[in-house]
């Protein structure tokens, strides 16, 4: 994950840890590596900049240049500023409501179909939960038997209507379901598009009004880079989501998604995704983030 950021951040900061004496002129060329390191990583080049004036204030703030260690003490202001543009801390998603509804957002590969069944995984054997998964993508059955496959490797049921063309009605159906069988949790899948148009965006929102979930998650692929923060403004734009779920992060991703998603939309990433498998998902600690980051 992220090894060509990690990779340069390193070697800026232990180009300045190397010198006896610090100058200023040190200090703006070492800011201007983790500048360059951080657009190349696709970190939008106005995050990127703001991050590294604070940076550099900082830095001359705290007496880098007079420090014992100013490789540490500017690896720690770095670290710090990547804390806080993730976010700070790890935001949980809510569980209120009888049953919990939690709709699934996303364009299609991005993988919102394996983070459902994670999440349904992740509730009953962490939560103690009971969740009931929902089928609601009415132009792929492919995507139905997807759902059905992971719901039968986990054990849970999942909800479909054959024939069915009204993604709302089958999310409500799906409730009353929930509510008469003592599911908890209704985790409902939605139908996805390879770019984002008005008639999916209108589906979705249309869905959203009709159940009013709890939680909304936006799920995008981190390898799409600055287009994944590009596609998370849309969605938040119609739906007003609750947070983020970033996937394929066990790929060659850059980074830039995890790190300017945040900025951009205001709203926090709650879980990443790191493999096909029901296990590989994990909650975001943009603390943990940044320390990887870091190496
Ligand atoms: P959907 O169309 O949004 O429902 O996306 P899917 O859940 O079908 O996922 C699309 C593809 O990406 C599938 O082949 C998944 O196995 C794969 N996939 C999903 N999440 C991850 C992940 O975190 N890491 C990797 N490597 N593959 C993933």
């Amino acid at each position: 994950m992220f090894n060509s950021l990690q990779e340069k951040l390193d070697k800026a900061l232990h180009n300045i840890s190397g010198r006896g004496k610090i100058t200023e002129i040190n200090v703006a060329e070492t800011v201007k590596e983790i500048r360059r390191a951080l657009v190349d990583a696709d970190v939008n080049y106005k995050v990127a900049k703001d991050l590294t004036k604070r940076v550099q204030d900082k830095a001359l703030g705290e007496n880098v240049l007079t420090s014992l260690t100013p490789g540490q003490l500017m690896t720690k202001i770095v670290h710090d500023e990547l804390v806080d543009l993730m976010g700070g801390s790890q935001e949980g998603i809510n569980l209120s409501g009888k049953p919990t509804v939690i709709l699934i957002a996303g364009l299609q590969g991005s993988g919102k179909t394996t983070f459902s069944g994670k999440l349904a995984n992740y509730l009953q054997t962490k939560r103690n939960k009971k969740p009931l998964l929902v089928a609601c993508d009415v132009y792929r059955p492919a995507a139905i038997d997807q759902l059905k496959v992971l719901g039968g490797q986990i054990n849970v049921p999942v909800f479909t209507e054959d024939g069915s063309t009204n993604p709302s009605t089958i999310a409500e159906n799906a409730i009353n379901f929930a509510k008469a069988n003592n599911h908890d949790v209704v985790i409902v899948d939605t139908a996805g598009r390879l770019a984002i148009d008005e008639q999916m965006m209108n589906e979705i929102k249309s869905v959203h009004y009709f159940i009013k979930p709890q939680e909304t998650l936006f799920v995008v692929d981190s390898m799409t880079g600055q287009d994944a923060v590009n596609t998370a403004k849309a969605f938040n734009d119609a739906l007003n989501f609750d947070g983020v779920v970033l996937t394929k992060l066990d790929g060659d991703t850059r980074g830039g998604a995890a790190l300017t998603i945040r900025s951009v939309v205001e709203k926090p990433i709650k879980f990443i995704s790191t493999g096909e498998k029901m296990e590989a998902l994990d909650l975001f600690y943009p603390e943990r983030m940044a320390d990887r980051i870091l190496g």
